[in-house]
């Protein structure tokens, strides 16, 4: 069996122009949806991260405010400036560039930050309203692996589902989303006991670990979907976290990686910035 390719950068063209539409139909009503992206130091990897935000934004009619801030800036620097834009009420989402230099407590910024205006969906009033089944803004990755999800046609009620990377921004909301769309989930991190056995299990596998190639392709259960969130750089080259060739050859739908979860992010964020427009000023 050949994998169909799930391509990402189409599934993410098409909601920039759903983005678009929404956006449009805002501004008919005289609300432009406004983005506050905050970048501490000078981190080029974010920086560059940062830049496609702001062009992405700027063509999907979404306004962006960007606040490029320098390194040495103090914690109560950056609060006073959540504060700030939690109080504009032409900024509909904040978003906080993480990592943040060592110095800043960045659990602490999050906490500050107005959750109606938390497009990365990390504020715990988010958190908790997506584990209890409530409307809530959710991290964007999380979103973009389930639009792919289901621009695959991958059938999620009923299905064993194995995430495997339990971090806060990544495989934790995407594991609360498989759940709500009545999958059976199965979160795995780095004291998972026999992590090829759950991969060989699972009908979608979501790697989100960070390791470069780790699931391998021998472990694919015939005709799963494999949904790669890994970016990994070697030897100058970008890698997921699944051995993709191998992979390909058992799963019924992979991502590549480039062009599968990477470009759905941003396209997400804009998404999160208009629903929070929507609910805000629509
Ligand atoms: P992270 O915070 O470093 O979390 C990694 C998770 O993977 C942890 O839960 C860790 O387990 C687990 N893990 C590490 N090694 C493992 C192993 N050998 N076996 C099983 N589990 C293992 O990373 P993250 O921020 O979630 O990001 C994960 C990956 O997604 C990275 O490659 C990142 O670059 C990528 N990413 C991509 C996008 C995108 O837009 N495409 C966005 C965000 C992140 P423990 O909890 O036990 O330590």
């Amino acid at each position: 069996m050949t994998a169909r390719i799930i391509d990402g950068k189409q599934v993410a063209a098409e909601v920039r122009a759903e983005v678009a539409a929404r956006a449009a139909a805002l501004a008919a009503r005289g609300v432009v949806a406004g983005l506050a992206v905050v970048l501490v130091g000078d981190d080029p990897a974010s920086a560059v991260y940062v830049r496609n935000k702001t062009r992405a934004a700027r063509e999907a009619g979404v306004a962006v405010f960007d606040h490029l801030l320098p390194a040495t800036t103090s914690q109560a620097e950056l609060a006073a400036l959540v504060q700030r834009l939690n109080g504009d009420p032409a900024v509909d989402g904040i978003l906080v560039q993480l990592p943040l230099p060592a110095a800043l407590d960045a659990k602490a910024i999050v906490d500050q930050l107005d959750p109606a205006k938390d497009v990365d969906g990390l504020h715990p009033v988010n958190v908790g309203r997506l584990w209890s089944g409530l409307p809530s803004l959710v991290a964007c990755t999380p979103l973009g692996v389930m639009r792919l999800l289901v621009a695959s046609g991958t059938r999620l009620r009923g299905a064993g589902a194995v995430v495997i990377g339990r971090s806060n921004l990544v495989g934790k909301p995407i594991a609360a989303l498989l759940l709500a769309a009545d999958a059976t989930v199965t979160l795995c991190h780095s004291r998972t006991a026999d992590l090829a056995g759950e991969v060989g299990r699972a009908d979608i596998v979501v790697a989100a670990l960070g390791r470069p190639e780790a699931i391998r392709g021998a472990w694919i259960k015939p005709g799963a979907t494999v949904i790669d969130v890994g970016v990994n750089r070697v030897d100058g080259k970008l890698v997921g976290d699944v051995e993709f060739a191998p992979a390909a050859e058992r799963a019924a739908a992979i991502t590549p990686v480039p062009g599968g979860v990477g470009p759905m992010t941003i396209a997400m964020l804009l998404a999160n910035t208009v629903t929070s427009a929507e609910g805000r000023r629509g």
